[in-house]
């Protein structure tokens, strides 16, 4: 029995480091999905259709949206973004774990869908405000006015840290990427996790039996 793959979802206010920890994650773990959302905003340089972002137009964004083809969808800035469905049936399906990049209104409902019992949530907080502030303007891809909305976003954000299955603090970044990599490992070895567990006792009992 292939055992079902987990949706790890990474959630925090813009500019604490999910993006980076989630590129981390998937370099540390090929077999690990990323599940690529769609948006209506424009893409950043360097962004890739098909690789960060399906990029669409706001009708044909809405109409995968009323055929049902979006396991989430929320607005965020302004723009909508969703997570496509298939893909993640697909990933779960062969035993494949799936990583999300969701704000908390994405995190709540896949939480509450029919795949919640494999959700494992996780929210990341920056070390402090002007840290996170800091952090925005180093990126350096958004204009001024942005970076005041992505703040301006982030208290509501946060407010939501407390519906979260854990919380980091994302201070060190290589600390907090140890504590990523830890939950996940434990979290895979939960026992409703490990399908081949049954007939592996039943082998080992075979053995007793065998002495
Ligand atoms: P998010 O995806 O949450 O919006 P990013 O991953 O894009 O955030 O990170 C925002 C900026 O902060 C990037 O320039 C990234 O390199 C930097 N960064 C991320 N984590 C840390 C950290 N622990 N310490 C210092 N800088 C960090
Ligand atoms: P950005 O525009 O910086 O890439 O993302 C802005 C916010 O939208 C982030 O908080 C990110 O987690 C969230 N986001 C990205 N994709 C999705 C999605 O598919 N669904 C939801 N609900 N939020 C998303």
């Amino acid at each position: 029995m292939i055992r079902r793959g987990l949706l790890l979802i990474l959630s925090s206010p813009s500019g604490a480091g999910k993006s980076t920890l989630s590129r981390m994650l998937m370099a540390w773990d090929p077999t690990m999905r990323f599940s690529i959302s769609a948006t209506t905003r424009k893409p950043r340089p360097g962004e890739e259709e098909g690789r960060e972002y399906y990029f669409l137009g706001k009708d044909a964004f809405l109409t995968y949206v009323r055929d049902g083809e979006m396991l989430e969808h929320a607005e965020v800035f302004g723009n909508f973004y969703g997570s496509p469905k298939a893909p993640v049936v697909k990933a779960l399906e062969a035993g494949q774990d799936m990583l999300f990049d969701v704000d908390w209104q994405g995190a709540q409902q896949i939480g509450n869908s029919a795949l919640g019992r494999d959700v494992v949530s996780i929210f990341i907080l920056p070390p402090s405000i002007d840290e996170l502030d800091r952090r925005l303007r180093t990126r350096g891809q958004d204009s001024d006015e942005v970076i005041a909305g992505r703040m301006a976003k982030s208290r509501d954000e946060i407010s939501h840290w407390a519906e979260y299955d854990y919380v980091l603090v994302n201070k060190d970044l290589d600390a907090t990427f140890e504590q990523l990599k830890a939950i996940l490992t434990a979290e895979r070895l939960k026992r409703e996790r490990q399908p081949q567990l049954s007939a592996f006792v039943r082998s080992l009992n075979e053995e007793f039996e065998a002495r």
